[in-house]
C-alpha cells in the first residue's frame, strides 16, 4: 500500500500527522513533507485514517492488493 500527497495543496493543519507522525511528517513549517509514503505491514489502517482527516483531501491511499 502507498500514500500519495498532493504537496503543493497542503495548507499545514497538520491533520494527518496528529494520527501518525511517522506515516505523515511535516517539515520545519507545519506542511506535508513527503509526497509518496510506503505503508508498513500493519499501518494500513492509520494510512487510511489520516487520508480521511485532511480537510483538503490531497492525499490518497493507493492498495494495491486489490
Ligand atoms: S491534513 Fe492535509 S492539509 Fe493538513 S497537513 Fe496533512 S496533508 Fe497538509
Amino acid at each position: 500500500m502507498k500514500i500519495r500527497i498532493d504537496k503543493a495543496r497542503c495548507v499545514g493543519n497538520a491533520r494527518c500527522a496528529a494520527i501518525s507522525e511517522t506515516l505523515f511528517p511535516l517539515d520545519d513549517e507545519g506542511y506535508i513533507a513527503v509526497s509518496e509514503v510506503d505503508v508498513p505491514p500493519g499501518q494500513e489502517q492509520l494510512a487510511r485514517r489520516g487520508a480521511r482527516a485532511c480537510p483538503e483531501r490531497i492525499i490518497v491511499v493507493e492498495d494495491d492488493s486489490q
